[in-house]
């Protein structure tokens, strides 16, 4: 009778697969659920940060979240809906169903050699990896992971000193097996076709990492399609692994990261902590200690249809040259759709995904790498049928092959000789390479007197240089970086000494002239840009506001603003003095910190821009003193909910 009982259990564990320790989803669900009011989104935000669920999609602003909960799990999530009344559709009706159903695909399409019909195993990748036989493909190994696998680069080069370069990774997250059968289609894609791109390799040395944790992926198979996380051992827990993708040095233990080894998003013991990160960290400071300049840095995720550009760690920081990776993701989302169909969208991460700290894009970006993005690609879940391998993949390069396009065109461009444009106005925009500003010189300049240039350099590196100046003590002449993204002012340099080099980064400054009671004469200002292209900013709205009094009304004509507005607004009267600014109408969508659209009022004192106030909904502020006359009004607007503006006067 005892037997009998114990070969019923062992069939019932062979038959689940649990000798294997195969998990099962048997009756969990994944919900959509849709955040419409910031009190929803936070309580999602608290179910996120905690380790309970299983979020496919993080709860970025407003709108769509998946989560994935367990039977048992079920009714809390549904009570939690319904106490913040937030509506939810079921996506999956059971995982294991999915998970099943795709276990099945891959093992009818395995046909026992990789060819992208099916995903593959780790030993099957290496195999394909250590057997390249190329003479413009070269295979190494970058590293172990924690269980001692080998992480490997392939460098496609056609041979001599290196070139300008780019690196493109995959399968950082386990579950995200698009991303590694990606990584390899790109590997053999330029083996295979290597006659097409024999002009490319004239010009760049490509490096693809296509397995990055490859202990995960390997669990993801065997054990847990869901899992995420490295495999390393956390002390003190019984729960395994960090996530890789929050192990970056930069910002680490930000914003959408956990403390907790149980989270999917902890971001581990230290910044570098697990071998698989250390790898790409390591990989790419040995390269450029051998002389090796990356220009592009292309991580690949799933799933969500986005390219993701710097910064991604909070909402409304961005690069000084944020234009120009904005338009190369615009540019690739735009090749990957013409392929077949597929709409990706491009933007800032944390402005349109969710703020996380400790990434592989934002490490590249602020480690100096021009170019980096984290694709997301199609899919509506980490389970993307086997058949869609080559698809995704195609369109995917149409895109990457933007990106190499673009590093090729990106060349370090040196300083004109002479400045190429001269202003002598009280003000004005300069988009240029190089430019002089000759205001008043040898002639009077009147106490009290302000100017505003709007100078757009082309070329990341600015160096100004004052060539003649004949303004006393008192007065001053200054540089200030002006984040046309964040609308907010970055670095800030007087320009005092003739004949000294001032050194800036950025593509937009405001350079403004404040002057002294006493004799001034005028001066000649030079400034040269030189580097890489960072592309021209814009504003959604601008206005250089220079009568005595007036009225100025956003938007223009009336109506509602749109979504994702960049808007400055520069008051500077020309008859100089002390002047009020007062809003008379405002609506502007509304939240306790204005953390979706806001107006700020900035002015001149102490010889800098100060931010005054920033402020949302419908509420007047109280009048603004302008001691100098001087402001700035900046406005930014988020991706959904729009207003009818605002009016300000100022007297
Ligand atoms: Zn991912």
């Amino acid at each position: 009778m005892k037997a009998a009982i114990f070969l019923v259990l062992i069939l019932v564990a062979v038959a689940s697969g649990r000798e294997t320790g195969l998990r099962h989803f048997k009756g969990y669900k994944v919900f959509t659920t849709l955040a419409t009011t910031k009190e929803q989104l936070d309580a999602l935000r608290v179910l996120y940060l905690g380790s309970d669920y299983d979020f496919w999609t993080s709860p970025n602003g407003l709108g769509a979240t998946d989560i994935m909960a367990a039977p048992e799990q079920i009714p809390e999530l549904l009570k939690m809906f319904g106490e913040h009344g937030m509506e939810y559709t079921v996506k999956f009706e059971d995982v294991e169903t999915l998970v099943e159903a795709e276990r099945v695909a891959n093992a009818k399409a395995s046909t026992g050699r990789i060819d992208w019909t099916s995903y593959q195993t780790y030993d099957s990748i290496v195999e394909f990896l250590t057997t390249i036989n190329s003479n413009i493909a070269a295979v190494s190994v970058i590293g172990q992971t924690t269980e001692g696998r080998d992480i490997h680069v392939v460098k496609f080069s056609n041979g001599g000193p290196p070139k300008k370069s780019i690196l493109f990774d995959s399968n950082i997250h386990a579950r995200e097996w698009i991303a590694g059968a990606t990584g390899t289609w790109v590997i053999n894609e330029i083996l295979t076709n290597a006659d097409s791109y024999t002009a490319i390799l004239q010009e760049v040395d490509i490096y693809v990492i296509p397995m990055i944790n490859a202990d995960g992926y390997e669990y993801s198979r065997t054990n847990d399609r869901m899992w995420r996380k490295t495999r390393s051992v956390n002390a003190g827990s019984s729960c395994m692994g960090c996530d890789p993708n929050r192990n970056f040095d930069f910002q680490w233990a930000g914003e959408s990261t956990s403390s907790d080894p149980c989270s999917d998003i902890y971001y581990g013991s230290a910044p570098f902590s697990e071998p698989e990160t250390q790898a790409i960290d390591r990989f790419v400071r040995e390269a450029e200690a051998a002389g090796v300049q990356f220009y592009a840095y292309i991580t690949m995720h799933s799933y969500a249809n986005l390219w993701l550009i710097p910064w991604g760690y909070t909402a409304g920081a961005y690069p000084p040259d944020f234009p120009a990776l904005l338009s190369l993701g615009q540019a690739a989302v735009a090749a990957l759709q013409a392929v077949s169909g597929t709409v990706y969208q491009a933007g800032q991460g944390a402005d349109i995904l969710y703020g996380a700290g400790g990434t592989s894009y934002d490490w590249a970006k602020n480690h100096g790498i021009k170019y980096t993005a984290t694709i997301e690609m199609r899919g509506n879940s980490f389970v993307l049928p086997p058949e869609q391998i080559i698809p995704n993949a195609l369109e995917v390069w149409a895109a990457l092959q933007v990106v190499i396009q673009r590093v090729i065109e990106t060349v370090p461009v040196e300083e004109d000789p002479t400045p190429v444009e001269t202003v002598t106005s009280c003000g004005g925009e300069i988009e240029a390479s190089s430019a002089a500003i000759n205001f008043q010189l040898d002639a009077d300049i009147p106490a009290g007197q302000s100017c505003i240039w709007i100078v757009k350099p082309t070329f990341d590196n600015t160096r100004a240089r004052l060539v003649s100046s004949g303004l006393i003590g008192g007065s001053g002449i200054y540089f200030t970086e002006f984040n046309a993204y964040a609308g907010t002012p970055g670095q800030h340099v007087q320009i005092a000494n003739v004949g000294e080099d001032y050194t800036f980064n950025g593509n937009f400054f405001l350079v403004t002239l404040t002057v002294a009671v006493g004799a001034n004469t005028g001066f000649s200002l030079e400034w040269y840009s030189s580097g890489l292209a960072g592309g021209a900013p814009s504003f959604s709205g601008f206005a250089a506001l220079s009568t005595p009094t007036g009225s100025y009304s956003y938007p223009v004509g009336g109506g509602q603003y749109a979504n994702s507005e960049n808007a400055l607004f520069i008051v500077n009267p020309e008859v100089a003095g002390t002047r009020t600014l007062a809003f008379t109408r405002l609506d502007v969508e509304n939240d306790a910190t204005c953390s979706y659209d806001a107006v700020s009022v900035l002015t001149w004192q102490n010889n800098e821009y100060t931010q005054l106030a920033k402020f949302c909904g419908t509420s007047l502020p109280t009048p603004f003193n302008l001691p100098t006359g001087l402001a700035l009004v900046t406005f930014r607007s988020d991706s959904s909910v729009t207003g009818t503006g605002f009016t300000f006067t100022w007297a």
